[in-house]
């Protein structure tokens, strides 16, 4: 059972109003709670959400955050952009008011099992796998959290018999309290967000919190070629592992190039790693991670492997564009931290002309230098990033500095030979010249399509698959 929470005639305040926080308010709202809504923008930035809560009932604070409005509540509900250290928050906590992420509220709602999944990269990927594979199995399924629909959105749609696959952040795990999820995954531990969360060590105890709740007969789910995560297992949960590199006893592994799941002395064959449609060693990983993850939940091998072939994977990541000329391009906008550009680079035979920078995150770009010295004909530098790049890269590939996204693809391609690769994978957040990432890959693919006019007479249709 878990803990319920009465919301009627609750004070309720939910900080920050974005996406989840609105989710959040208007939940409470219709559950009826006494909502009150804060955010430091002021209503001209938030007035599609302003009008939606206030017709729902719910109070507004915009522009700046009260500190006596934070001390008469019963509950905080956070969204995951506010810092959970917020002075504010202290003084609340210190009066006894729980203060919650959206994802602990809305577990306390949630009916069915919940497989929840965080790690520094291939959340989306692995959330997504999953869920498509457990709906090609047949079994019952929503998707959410940090990806698309807040879970306090779906829990309502779930009934006992549904799992919902939810991919969690850092940022939402820092506030959870009894947020407990039948099956954990943590995929890797590599530096992000170090911007937010100071050291590894910080970020690493609020991911590891997801393993925080769970009991003898939950299961956690591990990868056991990242060091990081491999020295930091949980006690209570029953622990699986997925390894590219090593057998394993109880999880995913490799062997003869086929993905094998195993439970101690039941084991099966999934299918072979060519038959995987991503690109990557990385998404090796993933599919290891769902595939144990999913046979657990009771899928049928059969089903999970057809999963797995037909998964059309996600926007963004190591997206095949179009070939303009012999020239491919691929947008990895979602390389938002330099591991993931490490894995993104290392998926590719052809040569690489890279795209780097944005805003930075506070990690050294140095572990990029052999990689590309080794891969890359040339990084095209933009955005606020460039010169801390240039400076940690220096020597080791040509580095062009373009500094927009539009002069970065023209100068690649103009410098780009037939059979090469354009790769967007630019290792920084996007908010320096773009609204996010998504944005970010969008114009890219945009510059693509209209070359690809120019060049070829046609439209660079964008292709869905990853296999190219
Ligand atoms: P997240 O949701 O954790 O950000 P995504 O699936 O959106 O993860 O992928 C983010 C970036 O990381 C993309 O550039 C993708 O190609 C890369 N990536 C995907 N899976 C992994 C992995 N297992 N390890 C490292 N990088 C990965």
């Amino acid at each position: 059972m878990r803990p319920g929470i009465e919301l009627a005639e609750k004070r309720v305040l939910v900080v920050g109003v974005a996406r989840s926080g609105v989710a959040s308010a208007l939940f409470c709202a219709q559950h009826g709670a006494r909502v009150t809504a804060t955010d430091t923008e002021p209503e001209s930035k938030l007035a599609e959400a302003a009008a939606k809560l206030r017709a729902a009932g719910v109070t507004l604070e915009l522009g700046a955050h009260s500190p006596a409005m934070f001390e008469q509540q019963d509950l905080i509900v956070l969204s995951p952009g506010v810092p959970a250290d917020l002075a504010l928050l202290a003084t609340a906590r210190s009066k006894g008011i729980p203060v919650w992420s959206e994802i602990e509220l809305a577990w306390r709602f949630l009916r069915g099992r919940l497989i929840a999944i965080t790690g520094s990269n291939g959340k989306t990927t692995t959330t997504s796998l999953i869920a498509h594979i457990l709906k090609w199995a047949g079994i019952s399924t929503v998707v959410g959290g940090n990806i698309g629909t807040p879970l306090i959105s779906l829990a309502e749609s779930t009934t006992e018999s549904t799992f919902t696959v939810a991919e969690v952040s850092s940022f939402q795990l820092e506030t959870i309290e009894a947020f407990r999820p039948d099956i954990a995954l943590l995929l890797n531990l590599t530096p992000d967000h170090l911007d937010r969360h100071h050291s590894l060590a910080e970020y690493a105890r609020a991911k590891l919190r997801i393993f925080e709740n769970q009991r003898e007969r939950d299961t956690a789910i591990l990868n056991a070629d990242d060091p990081e995560v491999a020295q930091r297992v949980p006690t209570k949960p029953g622990v699986y592992w997925f390894s590219r590199q090593k057998h394993v006893s109880a999880g995913a592994y490799l062997r003869d190039a086929q993905i094998i799941v195993r439970d101690h002395g039941d084991e099966e064959i999934i299918l072979r790693r060519d038959e995987i449609p991503l690109r990557g060693d990385h998404n090796v990983e993933n599919v290891l991670a769902a595939s144990i993850a999913t046979w657990l939940a009771g899928a049928e091998p059969a089903a999970i492997a057809e999963g797995i072939r037909t998964f059309p994977g996600v926007e963004h990541r190591i997206e095949f564009v179009a070939e303009v000329r012999g020239v491919k391009f691929y947008n990895d906008s979602k390389a938002t931290n330099v591991d993931a550009t490490l894995k993104a680079i290392a998926a590719f035979d052809s040569p690489l002309l890279i795209i780097l920078g944005g805003r930075d995150k506070g990690s050294p770009y140095a572990p990029l230098r052999e990689p590309l010295q080794a891969h890359t004909r040339a990084a095209y530098l933009i955005g606020e990033a460039a010169e801390k790049i240039a400076a940690d890269l220096d020597g080791a590939v040509p580095l062009v500095r373009a500094e927009t996204l539009e002069r970065a693809v023209a100068q690649a391609f103009e410098q780009a030979k037939p059979g090469d690769t354009i790769l967007l994978a630019p290792a920084c957040s996007s908010f320096d010249q773009f609204e996010n990432y998504e944005d970010r890959g969008r114009k890219f693919k945009q510059l693509v399509a209209e070359l690809g006019k120019h060049h070829n007479g046609q439209a660079a249709a964008g292709a869905s698959s990853q296999a190219h």
